[in-house]
């Protein structure tokens, strides 16, 4: 009986995680209002260096976000000046569930991963006074010199939520910026635009330029690509947000195109 009980209690915190991601969804794609979008930092290690790097950002850090998907939605006529509006919250101290590595990433593995940060996301992510954002950004801030490859980061459409690893380094601000925003745009709906073996930028929806000729080299990035195309076999990322684009697949996918 008690596992029945059990199951039932299991079934029902389901339901209400799907009916609310289904909401959260449903409100999403309309862009008639604009999309409230909260980053919550978390430093990822125990380093003074990192903690005190946390504690210096601001709103202003991450100032670049809204006025590129600004101008990205203006190019394709959104009659909405601001689609994100980009909110800091305070850091907190429970890191989030770390996702599974993509080569040991199985349906069941990521299943039970994104639950786990949907449960995450429901217990940390909002704070009193302030109303829960529709999309809620975890960025783990990592010590530069303890891990100089960081771990995957993921966008979540159901239940908008993003797990990113970044870089707790100024320098590397333009970086994480950028994939803060290919993380947003996975929440509504965007898919990635490059070669899971090679990294390289897909031809042509993951192109910034695809008729530009000369092809290569691209000078900037289609976002859910992350990667601009130097040759044929070589891309980078660029410095910042400035040089990255939303492309016309990318547009299409999040709703952008359709009016
Ligand atoms: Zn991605």
């Amino acid at each position: 009986m008690w596992k029945s009980i059990r199951v039932g209690v299991l079934l029902m915190v389901l339901g209400v995680v799907a009916s609310n991601a289904w909401l959260e969804q449903h409100r999403a794609v309309a862009w008639r209002d604009s999309l409230y979008v909260g980053v919550f930092p978390v430093a990822a290690d125990q380093r003074p260096t990192t903690q005190a790097y946390v504690a210096t950002l601001q709103r202003e850090s991450f100032a670049v976000l809204e006025p590129f998907f600004a101008k990205e939605a203006r190019r394709y006529g959104l009659p909405l000046a601001t689609p994100f509006r980009i909110e800091l919250f305070p850091a907190l101290a429970a890191p989030p569930p770390l996702a599974p590595a993509p080569a040991a990433a199985n349906p069941l593995t990521t299943v039970w991963w994104s639950l786990r940060m949907r449960w995450y996301a429901w217990r940390f992510g909002s704070a009193t006074g302030r109303p829960t954002p529709h999309v809620r950004v975890f960025v783990l801030y990592h010590d530069p010199a303890l891990n100089p490859a960081l771990p995957h980061s993921v966008g979540l459409r159901k239940g908008q939520i993003g797990l990113v690893n970044a870089f707790a380094s100024d320098a590397q601000g333009g970086a994480n910026a950028i994939v803060i925003a290919h993380e947003v745009l996975h929440t509504v709906g965007a898919t990635d635009k490059y070669d899971a073996e090679t990294d390289a930028p897909l031809y042509p929806q993951g192109f910034a330029d695809p008729d530009q000729k000369p092809r290569y080299p691209q000078l900037r990035a289609e976002i859910m690509a992350g990667r601009r195309a130097i040759t044929e076999r070589d891309q980078d990322m660029p410095d910042s947000l400035d040089d990255c684009v939303i492309g016309t697949a990318t547009a299409a996918e999040i709703g952008w195109l359709t009016r």
